[in-house]
């Protein structure tokens, strides 16, 4: 009897709201790098928190597109309509990935998603300002209001202090979630309100994308050589501490391959003529330069101390 009457049961009129649902395919390519078997751990270290979720999460290592795609990934598992997804026995369970909540997530058209996102460019205090009027009430549609700051250290220091007065007023059922490369990079005081997840540092046998290789021929060659640098002109007008860190991260990555015996470009090559004394001056030389950009200094300045320098010690 029951059957037959879910047999003739037409099918439900879909709300406005469903018939605008996100695209499988481009909430899948969202979390795709989070699915990667490098980022099981991480993965079942978030699993075992879903049930008490800290109020701040942060996501360091890896590189910038997991770190974003695991929050993601996270806010799904907080929130999916799934109802075995939160049965205790289903440990082992991540987010459908495919149900409404899932899918409006994964392409940050969910009501209860707020994205800062400092990818692009630096996090503006006016953003965290604009987090206060919303954070009083509970969210609408899910368990968990999911807060991201997508690559947090492009915070300004005003904004970051805004934030951290955010923190400190009660925020119920709001999970905020800050991805940064380290968790250096973010002020300590934020760091330590917060439970850090730390994801496998990149892969440095990975190759470079394709529109830093430019960027690692220059470097290379003018720490080997001393010129071509500043041929880069047209694309050194727009460099921002977003693009500094990434073209830092070229060279992390060559000491890194250099280090390995891994070919690497042309920058690790000059780095394997150098003694070992010389490439522990060059790592140190990084750490250095990754605070100057934390600590706001000219983006293009540090970059080109960095290059003088390499290539003063690559002549020793
Ligand atoms: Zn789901």
């Amino acid at each position: 009897m029951a059957a037959a009457k879910e047999g003739r049961k037409a099918p439900s009129r879909k709300s406005a709201a469903e018939e605008q649902l996100p695209g499988i395919e481009d909430a899948r390519t969202a979390f795709a790098p989070a699915l990667s078997g490098a980022l099981e751990r991480p993965r079942s270290m978030l699993r075992a928190l879903r049930f008490r979720p800290p109020q701040l999460l942060h996501l360091e290592g890896g590189e910038a597109a997991d770190r974003v795609a695991l929050a993601l990934w996270w806010a799904a598992l907080l929130n999916c309509d799934d109802p075995e997804v939160m049965e205790p026995r289903a440990s082992a369970m991540g987010p459908c990935l495919s149900c409404s909540s899932c899918l409006r997530l994964g392409v940050n058209m969910h009501p209860d998603l707020i994205l800062l996102d400092g990818r692009e460019g630096s996090i503006k205090i006016d953003d965290v300002r604009g987090l206060r009027s919303i954070l009083g009430e509970k969210p609408h549609f899910s368990r968990w209001r999911v807060i991201i700051a997508a690559e947090a250290q492009a915070l300004g220091i005003e904004a970051a202090n805004s934030l951290l007065k955010v923190l400190e007023d009660p925020c119920p059922d709001t999970c905020f979630v800050f991805t940064a490369p380290q968790r250096e990079r973010l002020l300590p005081t934020l760091v330590s309100r917060g439970w850090v997840v730390t994801l496998p540092w990149p892969e440095a046998g990975r190759p470079l994308a394709e529109e830093l290789r430019p960027w690692e021929q220059a470097l290379g060659r003018f720490v080997s050589e001393g010129r071509g640098w500043l041929d880069m002109t047209a694309a050194r007008n727009g460099m921002d501490a977003a693009k500094a860190h990434q073209i830092l991260l070229i060279g992390q990555k060559a000491l890194a391959d250099c280090l390995a015996g891994r070919e690497g470009g042309m920058l690790a090559a000059v780095f394997r003529r150098m003694p070992a004394q010389a490439l522990m001056q060059v790592d140190e030389l990084f750490v250095e330069c990754q605070d100057q950009l934390q600590a706001q200094v000219s983006p293009l300045l540090v970059l080109d101390s960095m290059a003088a320098r390499l290539h003063i010690l690559a002549r020793r």
